[in-house]
């Protein structure tokens, strides 16, 4: 028998995700954006429940060649554009579209022999500081381009770096739409923080959500997964492997780090930081067992968790454990959001982080 780790994607929740991100996009068509393997659930496994998207998001070439295999026929774009030149080749092959950052894209465009012209998104840096040209560089960016026979339709984008806080999106949006105003296009500003906090300014003709359709909330802890009606696309679930009772004044795990203060029953769960648990979540994390809510104390070991069995009475050897995502016993839900506040990170990063020794249950039917 392997482990009892498992992970699971939900067909049904990546669905209802992606309607509730055309919901906030109106109009707009939606990149379901796919990039780090479709954060962590794996491309293949996350294709039926997007493939009522207009277009796939990535940035890694191996992946866009993925999805072209999966038989998606539609757009794919390049949120970081080619690294070399001959990447242009396999644009030219698989119809990719791609991002254009740098004076160093248009010059291997520049240089790229082909008969039919690629589509280009080119990416105005309006304050996050990452790639784009800068709104002043922005329009002559642009005139280089057009004058390309290598380039066909191109459209305009940028990416907010506080769409989720407080300092919001007007300094980047205003910077955006003056360097804009005269040039044709189609527009693409919108993450998922964007397209859920700001639906009336940041809806363009593409908005771009990732980690929304994964169920997490962008704006975690301002407001939950539940206030934005996003439903977990990942159960992370193990089962206990042993029960230990303890009296005042044990101690469990490495370092001693939990003290019981009275008689209490723990649980051995089998999951460890080595399954992309992360180690930083301490005493108090929140965790399932049996689809009831309970805590982890002590430290994460490589491969096992404790857990407090307090009010799992019917809680034994091979009960069911919910490290994120839903109880199939009970249904509950565990959102991602919560475990990783509780390790100091982001549902992005724990979605990323689930270790390749983790199988994966086969997809629900659809
Ligand atoms: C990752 C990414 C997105 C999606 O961001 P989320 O916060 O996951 O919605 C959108 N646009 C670009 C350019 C990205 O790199």
């Amino acid at each position: 028998m392997p482990r009892p780790i498992l992970a699971t994607v939900h067909t049904e929740a990546l669905r209802h995700n992606l309607e509730r991100a055309r919901r906030s996009a109106l109009e707009a068509r939606v990149w379901a954006v796919v990039k780090a393997n479709a954060y962590g659930h794996g491309i293949e496994r996350v294709y039926e429940g997007l493939r009522g998207a207009d277009g796939f998001a990535l940035l890694d070439l191996a992946e866009a060649e993925r999805v072209r295999a999966l038989g998606w026929r539609g757009p794919v774009l390049l949120l970081e554009g080619v690294f070399e030149a001959r990447d242009l080749e396999l644009c030219s092959r698989l119809d990719l579209w791609h991002t254009v950052h740098c004076d160093e894209q248009i010059d291997m465009l520049a240089a790229h022999k082909t008969l039919k012209p690629q589509r280009v998104f080119l990416k105005m840096n309006s304050g996050m500081n990452r790639l784009g040209f800068t709104p002043e560089r922005f329009g002559s960016a642009w005139t280089r381009l057009n004058a390309l026979t290598q380039v066909d339709e191109i459209s305009l984008m940028t990416h907010f770096s506080d769409a989720d806080g407080d300092r919001g999106i007007a300094h980047q949006l205003e910077a955006f739409e003056r360097a804009t105003r005269d040039l044709p296009g189609e527009r693409s500003i919108a993450n998922s923080a964007a397209t859920l906090r700001h639906p009336d300014r940041t809806r363009g003709d593409w908005v771009r959500p990732g980690v929304m359709l994964y169920g997490v909330a962008p704006d975690y802890p301002e407001h939950d997964s539940a206030h934005w009606q996003l439903q977990p696309t990942m159960t992370l679930s193990t089962k206990l492997l042993s029960v230990q009772t303890l009296a005042a004044g044990d101690t469990v795990g490495y370092g001693s780090n939990f003290t019981a203060e009275g008689p209490l029953t723990i649980g051995v769960a089998a999951v460890g930081y080595a399954d992309g648990y992360p180690r930083h979540c301490g005493t108090g994390t929140p965790v399932l067992v049996n689809g009831v809510r309970t805590r982890m104390v002590g430290r994460v070991s490589m491969d096992m968790i404790t857990v407090d069995l307090t009010g799992v009475p019917d809680a034994k050897f091979g009960s069911e454990v919910t490290l994120w995502g839903k109880s199939e016993k009970t249904g509950a839900v565990l959102p991602i959001d919560e475990v990783a506040r509780a390790g100091g990170t982001i549902g992005y990063e724990l979605m990323c982080a689930v270790a390749p020794r983790v199988p994966f249950a086969e997809p629900e039917p659809a």
